[in-house]
């Protein structure tokens, strides 16, 4: 799990960072801290969200093994497997 906050001092260097990393499929996913929700990087419920709450992983399994489940608005088919579980 990478925090978006660690990715530089400022803004431009963490957007370079991160298009860098996911040019290198280090980071596939984007995580919300507070509730612990991971969905697709490009999800409208992530767009809002303030710089010190979002974190990025690199597959699912990273994400669910970190605690955190899956956005029920883009990965809605992992949500619902999610939720027969918990
Ligand atoms: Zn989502």
């Amino acid at each position: 799990m990478i925090f978006h906050l660690n990715l530089g001092p400022d803004p431009d260097t963490r957007r370079r960072q991160l298009a860098s990393l996911i040019r290198a499929g280090k980071i596939k996913l984007g995580g919300y801290k507070k509730n612990k929700i991971y969905g697709l990087l490009n999800c409208a419920s992530g767009k809002g969200m303030k710089v010190e709450n979002r974190v990025f992983f690199k597959d699912e399994n990273e994400a669910l093994q970190a605690g955190y489940r899956p956005c029920a608005r883009c990965l809605r088919e992992a949500y619902k497997m999610w939720k027969l579980t918990h």
